[in-house]
């Protein structure tokens, strides 16, 4: 796994009462032998997606002696200055040695941000470590994760079923959102209750008459909390976010008026979105045809689960669309993010067995504010208007957010009524409005939380809380997720490929005993000239087979295995020449 490191090194700071920051100075003494609780954005603070919290229990301080639950395991959409890659995965490097005390993942909801990550993560912490998680969502990571053949250790919640685990005690509370089944966690632990508030609105008239349930938060709220960790995405705007009903009139409209194709898309996972679009397109006549893996299998998972209300019959094949006139079909596309091996671009650039004419009309229902993805948005946008299609987006009221906006946050905060307010799932501006917003009701700064990327909020027992611990944090790249592309996904930053070359090292396994049968085979682009550096890349070569016994065990896991020998190559080449090309190791089974 090629792992690009940030500047930032680790750095633990001793709390002591001169270097307590201002703010809590005054109250509390964080003294270390008292029990602590740390959360750790193991995605960064400041980031909306790649959400994978880290609640650690520390009795007595003594971190030795820690137990560990996660909440979420979310992939993230790189900014476009990281070359091609895909995705970007929370750093697991803090848990490497504590992954036998971490006692269960809690999944909030079935968004990519939210459990994208497991197939890459649960290979390196273990498919042993319970993983709860709502219906919807298990069908999801269920799916997802047997393309990837790995068989997690899954477990369904229901609202409201109180989940214990050590020290910890986790309570679902049904909330709104994009998709269903969506819920926010209130954690008891020994240092308080935590209330973890992911993603959520407030939706008073849903469409599929789920209501958040008020009456259970303002229950939690009356018990006392600690914390309360919000989404803070919508906060910049004031009001109440617009329900999901709202749009119903346009976005029918917009479908009963088109005169030839329609094509809709959306977030893949938006099933919500889907069943609307569903519901209008089979009243205006239209057949529905489903484009893109990731629609289909979130549409058909939704189906099979009673989510939505579409039937064999409204369903026509992607082969059979040339038996139907243009005016009688209803596309639901996936890529509305422009990923470039997504159906919607493939489908812009003429690459796909559907190809968007003059006089079609295409609907975004889907966000434009994710970032890492707006250029290709508009991009998308710009070529089909040049192509002669009726783009309709955003603003004519085409999509409402999933996130609450500030009357919202209120509403929450006035009944979960926490000691400290901590904004999570927003960049730091939205994370900035939402402090702001929460001053107008009375939190000052000693009561808001504002961690940097890489710090860690820790809670003491005496009610203190500080963010002088910090964490080496790095970002880890995740290229080739396309579709079908998952046993092959391939790490790589091409800028390092381009500046500084690449160096291969092939390891040929016995697939049955897992040990090397032979010497690794090396290659090398734009590096070094193998013949000419023949001591260097013999030496590099045994100190991949070192590195390689070391990190096996029984039995072994080749995920980490390669971790351990790239991460081993890269210093040794970097001490030996100065220079850093991108490592890449493969390992080949052999019979
Ligand atoms: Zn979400």
């Amino acid at each position: 796994m090629f792992q690009k490191r940030t500047n930032q090194t680790a750095r633990q700071v001793p709390v002591q009462e001169n270097n307590v920051p201002k703010q809590f100075s005054k109250s509390f003494t964080n003294n270390k032998n008292q029990d602590q609780l740390r959360v750790i954005a193991l995605g960064g603070f400041g980031s909306v997606t790649q959400n994978m919290f880290c609640y650690e229990y520390a009795p007595g301080g003594d971190f030795a002696k820690s137990q560990i639950i996660i909440v979420d395991c979310g992939v993230g959409f790189p900014e476009t200055d990281i070359f091609g890659v895909d995705l970007v995965i929370p750093d697991t490097e803090y848990l490497m040695d504590k992954k036998d005390r971490i006692l269960g993942i809690f999944i909030t909801h079935g968004h990519e941000d939210h459990i994208g990550a497991l197939r890459f993560i649960i290979p390196i912490l273990g498919s042993h470590i319970p993983i709860f998680a709502p219906k919807l969502a298990v069908a999801f990571i269920e799916n997802r994760l047997a393309e990837a053949q790995i068989r997690p250790n899954l477990t369904e919640y229901k609202h409201s079923q109180i989940m214990e685990k050590g020290p910890f005690k986790v309570d679902p509370i049904l909330v709104n959102h994009s998709i269903p089944d969506t819920h926010h966690f209130a954690i008891t632990t020994p240092v308080g209750v935590i209330y973890h508030g992911s993603d959520f609105k407030f939706d008073t008239m849903p469409m599929d008459g789920k209501y958040a349930d008020l009456q259970h938060i303002c229950k939690v709220g009356a018990a006392g909390v600690l914390c309360l960790l919000s989404d803070s995405l919508g906060s910049e705007h004031p009001g109440f976010s617009p329900s999901e009903r709202s749009i119903s009139e346009n976005f029918e409209n917009e479908i009963k008026g088109a005169k030839k194709r329609v094509f809709i898309t959306t977030i893949s996972s938006n099933i919500v979105r889907w069943g609307q679009a569903i519901t209008y397109g089979k009243r205006a006549g239209r057949k529905i045809v489903m484009v893109g893996y990731s629609v289909e299998k979130a549409v058909n998972l939704a189906k099979e689960l009673g989510y939505l209300d579409v039937k064999d019959q409204d369903l026509v094949p992607i082969d059979r669309v040339r038996n139907f006139a243009d005016d009688k079909l209803m596309f639901l596309v996936a890529g509305f993010a422009g990923q470039p091996e997504s159906a919607l671009s493939k489908m812009i650039m003429g690459k796909h067995k559907i190809k968007i004419k003059a006089g079609d009309k295409v609907i975004f229902s889907s966000p434009d504010y994710i970032p890492g993805t707006v250029s290709a948005i508009h991009t998308m946008i710009d070529n089909l208007s040049k192509m002669g299609a009726e783009v309709v987006y955003g603003e004519k009221e085409v999509h409402v957010s999933g996130h609450a906006y500030q009357a919202e946050h209120a509403l929450l905060i006035n009944m979960v009524r926490p000691k400290y307010l901590l904004p999570i799932g927003g960049n730091f501006r939205h994370i900035r409005a939402y402090h702001d917003m929460a001053n107008t009701m009375g939190y000052g700064t000693d009561r808001l939380l504002s961690p940097d990327t890489a710090q860690v909020v820790t809670f003491y027992a005496n009610g203190g809380a500080d963010t002088e611990t910090e964490i080496p944090f790095r970002k880890v790249l995740i290229d080739g997720f396309g579709v079908g592309d998952v046993g092959a996904t391939v790490l790589r930053d091409r800028k390092t490929l381009a500046e500084e070359g690449m160096f291969t090292i092939i390891m040929l396994v016995n697939a049955e005993t897992g040990a090397l049968s032979k010497e690794p085979v090396v290659l090398s682009r734009g590096f070094v000239f193998v013949k000419e550096n023949i001591d260097l890349i013999n030496y590099l070569k045994q100190e991949a087979i070192a590195k390689f016994k070391e990190a096996s065990g029984k039995p072994t896991n080749f995920e980490f295995v390669k971790d351990q020998v790239q991460g081993h190559i890269e210093q040794v080449i970097f001490e030996k020449t100065g220079r850093q090309p991108m490592v890449l190791p493969l390992v080949v089974e052999i019979e």
